[in-house]
């Protein structure tokens, strides 16, 4: 969210139109920002698995509350 340098509104996104790219437009005032047209990632940054915790091992699954079926 971006907010007007002149008056503080906060800019409305417009469209691309035949005349214009993309671009943020203050509504209270003349202020307009253009945008570019493509977007350029500075660099990728791979990302990586998280490893998993587990609840409870194999080990303490013999540990918890034992249950007689009948
Ligand atoms: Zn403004």
């Amino acid at each position: 969210m971006e907010f007007c340098p002149t008056c503080g509104t906060m800019l409305q996104y417009e469209l691309p139109h035949v005349d214009h790219h993309a671009r943020f437009a203050c509504p209270s005032c003349p202020y307009i920002c253009n945008m570019a047209s493509k977007i350029k990632l500075k660099r990728k940054q791979p990302l990586g698995k998280k490893e998993i915790q587990p609840i409870f091992t194999q080990d303490s699954m013999f540990e918890g509350p034992q249950i007689e079926v009948v």
